[in-house]
């Protein structure tokens, strides 16, 4: 169960986000000493341009390294913290680390990787979180074309005016948007109409049961975004691939990026250097043959 969640972490707490008050205190208050001692780390997936077949971007995930638990799924303490609040400065963290990360990487020549960091609505809805964005990019130096920001849909609100005034201010800034988990949270799709974004990531739940053969409700549903998506003029991401025959269908149906355990799970920052740097050497090597 617990992998589903990504590479080696546990789900211990599931049991106390459905208890008690009592165990959710405790989770709160560690989750608290979590930030301030350090626990918190943020693990980098690689997304494929697939026309270019290059690792174009990364997408931060967080992971809680508890001191007796290990590593320890966002999805065990992500959830409460946005019921508490906590993931205003969880949040925080994990935009600040992942755009000194990108940054770091550009300047020593390692890559120039786009950086996607998920946003919760809560985080969203603070007075100057467009400012806090504008100050981590100054201070980080990178540039906004290198941050996209991962929405999910289900969280998106009925007040798409509201939001769309968020967006467009973001996009001043020059970051990138994306609506995370598509096709699984809303009923309507007219949002998109009014919602001024870059990218959409079609949710791994229909990327799963595509077996190569085009039939099926998940594969005619994929086309159908892919379509969609690039009549508006918006980008495509397939989450969740894990197999060969997943990566054909999406490249036969011009899915502009794939990310998912075929291409690499979320690892440490220095890990995914590594392989950057491969990739790095790799083109050298071509263009000079
Ligand atoms: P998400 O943004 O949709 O992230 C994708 C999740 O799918 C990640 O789980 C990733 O490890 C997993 N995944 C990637 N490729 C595959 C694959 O091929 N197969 C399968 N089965 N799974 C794959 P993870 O890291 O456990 O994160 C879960 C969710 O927690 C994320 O879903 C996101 O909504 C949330 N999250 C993670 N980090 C943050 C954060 O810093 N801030 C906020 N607000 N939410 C976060
Ligand atoms: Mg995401
Ligand atoms: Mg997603
Ligand atoms: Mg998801």
């Amino acid at each position: 169960h617990a992998k589903q969640f990504g590479s080696n972490t546990v789900q211990f707490y599931r049991d106390s986000l459905q208890g008690g008050s009592r165990e959710r205190l405790l989770l709160e208050a560690q989750l608290d000493k979590a930030l301030v001692r350090g626990e918190l780390e943020v693990f980098y997936q690689p997304k494929l341009n697939v026309a270019a077949n290059r690792l174009q971007g990364a997408e931060a995930l967080v992971r809680w390294r508890h001191p007796q638990r290990g590593l320890v799924s966002p999805a065990s303490f992500i959830p409460l913290a946005e019921e508490t609040g906590q993931i205003d400065a969880i949040g925080a963290f994990v935009l600040r680390e992942a755009c000194a990360q990108a940054r770091a990487w550009q300047q020593s020549g390692v890559a120039e990787l786009r950086v996607a960091v998920n946003i919760s609505m809560g985080q969203l809805r603070q007075d100057d979180f467009v400012e806090q964005v504008g100050a981590v990019l100054a201070k980080t130096g990178l540039p906004a074309h290198l941050l996209e920001l991962e929405l999910t849909e289900s969280q998106l609100s009925d007040d798409v005016e509201s939001l769309a005034r968020v967006f467009l201010r973001l996009r001043a800034l020059g970051v990138r948007l994306a609506i995370d988990d598509f096709g699984t949270g809303y009923s309507s799709l007219g949002y998109l109409k009014h919602l001024p974004v870059d990218v959409v990531k079609i949710d791994r739940t229909f990327i799963h049961s595509l077996d190569g053969s085009g039939r099926g409700g998940d594969a005619a549903i994929t086309r159908a975004i892919i379509a969609m998506a690039h009549n508006l003029g918006l980008e495509v991401v397939a989450e969740g691939v894990e197999a060969q025959v997943q990566l054909e269908f999406l490249r036969e149906h011009g899915c502009d990026e794939i990310q998912g355990y075929l291409i690499g799970r979320p690892v440490e920052a220095a890990i995914l250097a590594n392989r950057l740097r491969g990739q790095a050497a790799q083109q050298a090597c071509a263009m000079s043959d």
